[in-house]
């Protein structure tokens, strides 16, 4: 199991989070989802006896049930996870910590704003009035929950994202996700309005945080600023901001994000938001940002296991009705590993190339493709693989290779094949030896030092290795 804090001290959320991921393999879905899943992390100390750990249920009876049990399993996978024997206390949730401080000290609602819509989402019933949103939010149809594949990287902030979006503005808000690009933050975004809209009927906006910046300046450029605070404080009741860290540092954009988060928060309305690294990480954010990000549920995403990069490859090639044998998703996949989007990038080339030629997806044609995707220093070339390129780059024949004549014309292409052989596979002189017709470890040290030597001087050596090498 992976556990994001192997080298700095664990901070509360990621002790939970860590948690979270070990309780996932003893309890069954359905009740981590029930009972786990909306417990709230409330903090962690360290007391003589060892560690002392507080999560909030939603109701009393839920910390009820959850006392009697998982108690005994939290503390155990506490202890796994922080090496130190730790007790656990299970409270029951009482006020609402951003609602009170709303009520303190948000800012009067402007005058010109139309009346604040109510949360719906727990009534289900929709709400009418309030700015014209619906043409507006921006939520695409293609990134559902059904079409995003499940594994151990994401199975944390999927989980999150399902139950965000099965129960808005209940447990978790804000939802924080975060990880390196391309992999899938964007996706479980528009998954959650997409189920949200489905579901609830509910009004929701995605929209980039370039995007709320850009219009803030207008708005602001234009007089336009009641408009766009009614706009986003008032007319939605999810909001999913993609992007988060971009808005770090714009001082009035961000001051304008924090009102409208709070009156979001204040009002029950669920906001998600997304950003290439954790809320701690964000350089020159505003800490209140900061801190109101804490206080849900902050989820990450690591690249994919190569199981998982091979149900994505074949469930997108299923999507497109296209075929894609299994050893060529397994190809891409070994050699893709992290990031979706490039995944996806070299299976949309293949597709187009596949259906250009009239052929199907082969590995030939994967194996090019992954000649420009591929840094050579990790691609694992065969002997044969090299012997051939060799003779195809000087139109001889690879038998001729492993031949003892000494004519130059076979024997130069023999010298730059040893020496693509000793470089891409690191294979002993003895052994390269044994691939070109048993010849003697002394011929092959001299072939490789001969080629190495030359290809810094002699630009017709540099030209032939190098063009043998593209032909891998
Ligand atoms: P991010 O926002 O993290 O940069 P995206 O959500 O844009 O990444 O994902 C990049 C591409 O990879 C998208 O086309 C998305 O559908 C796909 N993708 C990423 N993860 C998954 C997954 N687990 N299952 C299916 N598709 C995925
Ligand atoms: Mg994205």
């Amino acid at each position: 199991m992976r556990t994001s804090f192997s080298h700095e001290p664990p901070s509360g959320p990621h002790v939970w989070q860590a948690v979270f991921r070990v309780l996932e393999q003893s309890i069954v879905p359905q009740a981590l989802q029930t009972w786990i899943l909306p417990l709230e992390f409330s903090q962690i100390e360290e007391t003589p006896a060892g560690l002392s750990a507080k999560l909030v249920a939603p109701a009393e009876f839920s910390a009820q049930w959850v006392r009697d049990h998982y108690l005994k399993l939290i503390e155990g996978a506490f202890t796994q996870v922080t090496g130190a024997a730790c007790e656990v206390r299970i409270e029951a949730s009482k006020a609402d910590p951003v609602l009170d401080y709303y009520q303190e000290t948000a800012p009067a609602p402007e005058r010109d704003s139309v009346v604040p819509a109510q949360p719906i989402l727990q009534t289900g019933v929709r709400i009418t009035g309030g700015a014209p949103a619906g043409q507006e939010h921006q939520v695409d149809a293609h990134y559902t929950f059904e079409n995003f594949v499940v594994g151990a990287s994401n199975q944390f902030a999927h989980a999150s994202a399902v139950a965000v979006a099965e129960q808005p503005a209940r447990q978790y808000n804000p939802l924080f996700l975060y990880s390196p690009p391309g992999l899938g933050k964007t996706h479980l975004l528009h998954a959650i309005g997409n189920h949200v809209i489905a579901k609830h009927g509910g009004r929701v906006a995605y929209l980039s945080a370039e995007r709320f910046v850009n219009e803030l300046i207008e708005s602001l450029q234009h007089r336009r600023m009641p408009q766009f605070r009614t706009k986003y404080r008032d007319s939605y009741d999810l909001i999913l901001i993609d992007d988060i860290q971009f808005i770090a540092g714009k001082n009035t954009s961000e001051e304008e994000f924090f009102h409208t988060f709070n009156a979001l928060h204040g009002s029950k309305r669920q906001i998600v938001v997304t950003s290439d690294r954790p809320p701690k990480e964000i350089e020159g954010f505003d800490e209140r940002i900061r801190t109101r990000f804490e206080w849900g549920l902050v989820a990450d995403i690591t690249p994919p296991e190569i199981e998982t990069r091979i149900a994505i490859l074949k469930s997108k090639a299923e999507d497109d009705d296209v075929y894609l044998p299994d050893e060529v998703a397994t190809m891409l996949a070994t050699y893709i590993r992290s990031n979706v989007r490039e995944l996806e990038g070299v299976l949309t080339k293949l597709k187009a190339q596949a259906s250009l030629t009239g052929a199907e997806i082969s590995v030939e044609m994967a194996r090019h493709e992954l000649r420009n995707v591929i840094p050579s220093e990790s691609t694992q070339y065969t002997v044969e693989a090299i012997q051939a390129a060799v003779a195809k780059h000087f139109q001889i024949r690879t038998q001729d290779l492993k031949a003892t004549t000494r004519a130059r014309k076979i024997a130069f292409p023999r010298q730059i094949a040893i020496y693509l052989v000793r470089k891409y596979t690191g294979m002993s002189y003895k052994e390269i030896g044994s691939h070109f017709g048993g010849k003697d470890h002394t011929t092959i040290i001299h072939a490789c030092e001969k080629i190495e030597g030359d290809i810094e001087g002699n630009a017709s050596v540099r030209e032939a290795v190098e063009a043998s090498q593209n032909l891998l």
